[in-house]
């Protein structure tokens, strides 16, 4: 006997169709014999409703509040889950996040897991009853509801693997598994069957939702190999694997696109040290990620210093870095919220020169402005202007011929 999770997502769990449909499929796999615990997402659209809700009774919304409001989406879910299933006479029964005791640190839309007690889920499996877990929610030391950031979910399945050493961490969602690039972008776009974990990272982190950053972050620390499939069609999916590296040799793996980031340019900064921390020290008690940086060469001891943050905390950075530059006596702030960052991901670039030049050749002859650049060692970001961003990722797939396999590529 198999213990297997298998997490749906807000578009598979999207009406009351689809929820008897992932019923079916979750009791199909206990009656071939495996314990099965199943982790959903609020119905399609519900957590953006939720919040567009509170935005209508305050602009400053208290984070405790905000997650005790889009908690109610996955309460939802699992409770109409676990009717489903009852409904084709399967026992089920369903836990909220402090149910499950899934145990996080105190930070409000992106908390942090800290432990699981998987012992009622446990002792619910061996009655034969199948699990029904609300995903991207947790509670911290207060007895406070948390939530795990935006397509937490996943992160909920693979910590339910690793708690409880599943055999199998299946995460099911609209596309047929893990693509060279969005395939609703880029029809060219081709399925990858295996996926280094450490690419599948960065991927996740340049913007490919495909799966939450954080739930391949922690399939990596405990070893969690997650397979991700299809809701809607029988497949053979895609496996990320957190123990191999460059598993397919590819130069270049996929193409992400990051429409969540807004550039901000601070003028007339005074070339001294300190100031750029100072710059960035309230930022940082904010809890904003600051993440391309870069900072012009000096001219009579003024500077400009440009960076990108979350789009949706774009306005707070602006009035926090007024506030400091009027201390420290900087000029004004230009905030760009029209951009979008695009990376080339793949760990065979560490040892082949040239990426970043067939890139920038390749956005340069479509016409498409680089506007920024940051590098790490297996992965090449642009910041660039908004309304290219789908023209930007055809050209760098079809520039890295991402549509063929690795062997039969050119580049
Ligand atoms: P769910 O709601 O089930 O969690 P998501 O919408 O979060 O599903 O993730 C699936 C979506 O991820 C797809 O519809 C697709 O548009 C997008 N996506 C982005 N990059 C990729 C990629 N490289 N491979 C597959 N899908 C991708
Ligand atoms: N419902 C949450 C969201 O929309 C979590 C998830 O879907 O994984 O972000
Ligand atoms: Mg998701």
């Amino acid at each position: 006997m198999a213990l297997i999770v298998q997490k749906f997502g807000g578009t598979s769990m999207g009406s009351i169709e689809r929820i008897q449909h992932v019923a079916r499929r979750a009791v199909a796999t206990h009656n071939a014999g495996n314990q099965v615990v199943v982790v959903v997402s609020a119905m399609a659209g519900e957590t953006n409703r939720l919040l567009a809700l509170a935005g209508q009774v305050t602009k400053r919304p208290h984070d405790r509040e905000i997650d005790v409001l889009l908690a109610t989406g996955e309460q939802v879910s699992i409770a109409l889950l676990a009717l489903a299933i009852e409904e084709l006479g399967c026992d089920a029964r369903s836990f909220l996040g402090h149910q499950v005791q899934i145990r996080t640190d105190g930070v409000h839309g992106s908390a942090r897991i800290r432990t699981i007690d998987a012992t009622p889920v446990e002792e619910t499996l061996q009655r034969g009853a199948i699990v029904v877990v609300a995903g991207f929610q947790g509670v911290d030391e207060e007895g406070d509801i948390t939530t795990l950031g935006r397509g937490g979910s996943d992160l909920s399945a693979v910590a339910m693997a690793a708690a409880l050493k599943a055999d199998a961490c299946e995460i099911y969602s609209d596309v047929d598994g893990i693509y060279t690039t969005d395939p609703n972008v880029c029809e060219r776009a081709r399925r990858i069957d295996r996926i280094s974990g450490e690419e599948m990272l960065e991927l996740a982190s340049q913007g490919a939702k495909v799966l939450q950053a954080r739930s391949v972050e922690f399939a990596l620390k405990y070893k969690v190999a997650i397979h991700c499939r299809s809701s809607f069609h029988d497949g053979e999916g895609s496996w990320v694997l957190p123990e191999e590296l460059n598993v397919e040799g590819a130069i270049v793996t996929g193409v992400a696109y990051d429409r969540n980031s807004a550039k901000l340019t601070v003028v007339d900064v005074p070339d001294v040290p300190g100031t750029v921390a100072a710059l960035f020290q309230p930022l940082a008690d904010a809890h904003i990620n600051v993440d391309v940086i870069v900072q012009n060469i000096s001219f009579e001891g003024r500077t400009d210093v440009t960076f990108t943050v979350p789009r949706n905390e774009a306005d707070q950075a602006v009035a926090l870095a007024n506030a400091a530059g009027a201390v420290h006596g900087w000029g004004k702030l230009l905030c760009d919220k029209q951009v979008t960052k695009i990376s080339v991901v793949g760990a065979g670039m560490r040892s082949q020169p040239g990426v970043a030049l067939r890139m920038f050749a390749a956005l340069g002859k479509a016409g498409i402005n680089i506007q920024l650049i940051s590098t790490s060692e297996i992965k090449i970001s642009c910041v660039i202007e908004d309304k290219y961003t789908e023209l930007a990722v055809r050209v760098l797939h079809d520039a890295f011929e991402l549509e063929k396999p690795p062997s039969e590529r050119g580049v």
